[in-house]
């Protein structure tokens, strides 16, 4: 998740054109603006890349994921399967729109099992989100199958995702609607900022019109616009968009520098008899922000995570004991009596999330760790790193 290790003049460029203008509004200010529109050239190049018919850019990728679920036309008492290994920002998003969160196991890809979503089937199932965590996918080919089959809208939040393809098809285009998050430590950031992708028209009309008060973006009087659904403020600044528009070209370079390192570090762990690797269903197509590899147990797992900050090997993440990123720590959702109360009917409708059972999710990640790639390394700091894991992770 390394966009921020190669800022440079790229970015400063892009920024100082918006500057130049004064125009920080991405709307209008034809004249004003000088041929600049930092928003929607991204929109533009981000479809392109990831092969979608639209882009809609916005402030976040919690901002991207309430846009597509309204796109889409999920909300009230609408139930929504995704997986218990997330950012909490997936779950926030359904809850806000006033859906239900039904929690399905993952599998070894720490992705949506799509056996599992069969499990937890309902009359008042409308959608599946897959998170495609960490760089790599979800078993995308089958979850979208089986959507098909049951005709459930499939969105994908591909927020830790962006350039990682399944079978040469970029992930977030699976689906009705994709999201992406451009937040300050994604693999390209924008400072801030999140995008819609979608193939379809109508989805794209209402994520536009959604993310900015429900207004339709016809004609030039601002004042006259049409405003043909209610919306909210998700706009992203012409200033965060710049600096997106620099990230996005360097794309390719970060993801063959962390391919590259991946493979090295991978290569390296490969005489470790205790260790195996995340399943990726598609090794091609990883983006490779993470090498996640298994413990034989939670307990070594536990001892294993703590051991490798001891001896200096940083960015090793135990998912399983930290407070963002799985069921079991999310207190906020378990009691939801936060500031934000929900509507009543939501919340009689809403199960007890702390008692929710997900023991083969339990098992997985209780055993798992993760290790950031980064851009800066230089191959005599992958050889220490190598080094220093071999000799934390072998005893
Ligand atoms: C980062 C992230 C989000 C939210 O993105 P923000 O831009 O930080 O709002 C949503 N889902 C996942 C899986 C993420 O990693």
């Amino acid at each position: 998740m390394p966009g921020f290790e190669i800022f440079g003049d790229e970015e400063r460029r892009e920024v100082q054109d918006v500057l130049d203008t004064g125009v920080l509004f991405r709307y209008g200010f034809d004249q004003a603006r000088k041929g600049h529109y930092k928003a929607a050239l991204f929109e533009q190049e981000l479809s392109r890349k990831i092969g979608s018919a639209h882009c809609h850019l916005c402030c976040s990728g919690t901002a991207a994921l309430s846009i597509a679920l309204a796109a889409c036309g999920i909300g009230a008492g609408d139930e929504v399967i995704v997986p218990p290994f997330t950012f909490i920002a997936t779950v926030e998003a359904i809850l806000h729109a006033g859906a239900i969160p039904v929690f399905a196991e993952i599998d070894e890809t720490l992705c949506l099992a799509p056996e599992e979503i069969e499990n937890v089937l309902t009359p008042g199932t409308r959608a599946v989100l897959p998170v495609h965590m960490c760089g790599s996918m979800a078993r995308i080919d089958e979850i979208k199958t089986l959507c098909d089959q049951k005709g459930l809208i499939l969105i994908e939040d591909a927020c830790q995702a962006v350039g990682a393809t399944f079978g040469n098809k970029g992930l977030g285009t699976f689906g009705k609607a994709g999201c992406f998050s451009f937040d300050p430590v994604k693999t390209i950031t924008c400072g801030e900022g999140g995008g819609v992708v979608t193939d379809d028209p109508e989805v794209y009309a209402r994520a536009d019109q959604y993310a900015d008060h429900g207004h339709d973006h016809i004609g030039n009087d601002r004042g006259l616009e049409g405003h043909p659904i209610l919306g909210l403020n998700y706009r992203i600044s012409e200033l965060n968009a710049a600096v997106g528009v620099a990230q996005l070209r360097k794309l390719d370079r970060i993801l063959d520098i962390q391919r590259r390192n991946k493979r090295a570090i991978k290569e390296g762990m490969a005489a470790l008899s205790d260790i195996s690797f995340r399943k990726i269903p598609d090794q091609a197509g990883d983006s490779a922000t993470f090498l996640s590899f298994f413990l034989p147990s939670e307990e070594k797992a536990r001892k294993a995570a703590a051991e490798l900050a001891k001896a200096g090997v940083d960015g090793c993440f135990y998912w399983y004991g930290n407070n963002w990123h799985y069921l079991k720590q999310w207190g906020h959702l378990h009691r939801m009596n936060g500031a934000a109360k929900m509507p009543v009917e939501l919340m009689s409708v809403l199960p007890d999330f702390s008692r929710i059972q997900l023991p083969k999710s339990d098992r997985i990640m209780g055993k798992t760790i993760s290790m950031q790639i980064k851009l800066s390394w230089t191959e005599d700091m992958i050889e220490k790193r190598i080094e220093k894991i071999n000799q934390v992770l072998k005893g």
